[in-house]
């Protein structure tokens, strides 16, 4: 068991706790559950990347799931070999392409202009494609994408396409990739888009794996919804090996979760500044604000909140809701046990998209991180300071320029 109260006092509040031993588990977890001959896993490193967390990924086997060539770069930093990165961008320039190519990275080409592009300029290139079957998963409009207006991948009906140019322009295509969304519960949506994926997978001679991306659910409360991992691997591996024996090759399966590995490691610890009594409700008004943790006001997702300064004390109902000038509703209609002014509130499952999504708005700092591994706490990133705020910005002469 983690003492947050004791890092809450060591290292001040907000701050951001990560359980390594359950980053561990969790990968374990995952890895046990698939019976295929070659599975990679590359963490999609969007969701927390601290490079001190990425360094934890390394040891424990993983390979990287980066979006950006910065990301690439804290995978390098982190330590991982070129190879074992996947380069999955979105609408980047070819310039962020040409940086990704010379650092060696796994390439992930999700538009057909790219794929033209890399095949006329980089002749000898393997690249992964990435295809859109068109299904629609995901918990919500933000991170569905899957669906038929989504901008991401190849569509699946454009293999005609796709096809023509890798043949003319002999690509060699190693890799096929499809992500349909996040917050996928139905296993049998994974197997439809292996399905449409299989059945594209025929055309590419050269292939050496296929990536199905991630949308493996955590349980965000007591009885919430979540990927059975076990049960899905069993099933998935069945399906995934029937395949690889009809077409007599040796492929190698891989995941990019990211959410899965991460959130429930993560505690968001916040100090309580103010309770505060209205006509209608308690307000608790915390040293924190959608710049730390912005899922509750951008994705209505629900994270549970708990006292840890007095967790014996009467449960009572509360809305929790930051500092920032705007609305900022953690959660409403909570019940937690007595909370009384300095008090630390725990945010459950922070680990995902949490910190990696924090900002400086209202000119805020961002909070420490701290990894406890066996009971031992460990400081991965510094609180801001005011440097931070104003380390990029110029300070012109206003009073000489302007003529007013
Ligand atoms: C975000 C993302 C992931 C990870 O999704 P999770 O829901 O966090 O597991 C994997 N692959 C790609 C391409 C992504 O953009």
């Amino acid at each position: 068991m983690i003492d947050f109260q004791q890092l809450a006092d060591k290292y001040g509040a907000p701050l951001y706790v990560y359980d390594a031993e359950k980053i561990i588990e969790k990968y374990r977890s995952f890895e046990k559950a698939f019976d295929v001959k070659s599975l990679k896993i590359h963490y999609a490193c969007k969701a927390l990347s601290n490079v001190s967390i990425l360094k934890l990924f390394r040891k424990l086997g993983a390979g990287l799931d980066c979006v950006s060539i910065q990301e690439v770069m804290l995978g390098l930093k982190a330590g991982f070999l070129p190879a074992s990165i996947i380069y999955t961008p979105n609408n980047v320039s070819e310039e962020e392409f040409e940086l990704a190519i010379q650092k060696g990275v796994k390439i992930n080409v999700d538009n057909i202009q790219m794929l033209e592009y890399l095949g006329i300029n980089h002749p000898d290139l393997p690249v992964c494609i990435r295809l859109n079957p068109h299904l629609m998963a995901g918990g919500n409009s933000k991170i569905s994408v899957g669906h038929i207006d989504s901008k991401f991948g190849i569509s699946i009906h454009q293999i005609p396409l796709v096809n023509r140019i890798v043949k003319r322009l002999n690509i060699k295509v190693e890799g096929l990739h499809v992500h349909s969304g996040s917050d996928i519960l139905d296993p049998d949506v994974f197997i439809k888009a292996a399905d449409l994926i299989f059945a594209a997978a025929e055309h590419f001679t050269d292939l050496s794996y296929i990536d199905f991306g991630s949308g493996f659910k955590v349980k965000y409360k007591e009885g919430g919804l979540y990927t059975d991992i076990q049960k899905f691997g069993e099933t998935f591996s069945q399906h995934f090996n029937a395949f690889c024996e009809r077409q007599g090759k040796n492929l190698t399966l891989c995941f990019e979760p990211g959410k899965y590995m991460v959130s429930e490691a993560g505690h968001f610890l916040t100090k309580v500044n103010v309770v505060k009594q209205t006509t209608a409700c308690t307000f608790l008004g915390v040293d924190s604000g959608f710049n730390h943790l912005i899922r509750p006001m951008f994705y209505n997702a629900y994270h549970d909140i708990q006292n840890i300064s007095n967790p014996d004390g009467d449960k009572k109902i509360y809305t929790v809701v930051g500092y920032i000038c705007e609305t900022d509703t953690f959660g409403a209609d909570r019940i937690i046990t007595e909370v009384r002014k300095n008090d630390i509130l725990v945010f459950k499952n922070a680990g995902a998209y949490c910190f990696s999504m924090a900002s400086n708005y209202n000119s805020r700092y961002r909070p420490a991180e701290i990894l406890v591994y066996q009971g031992q706490d460990f400081l991965i990133r510094e609180r801001e300071n005011f440097k931070d705020i104003l380390s990029k910005q110029m300070e012109i002469n206003v009073e000489e320029i302007v003529d007013i």
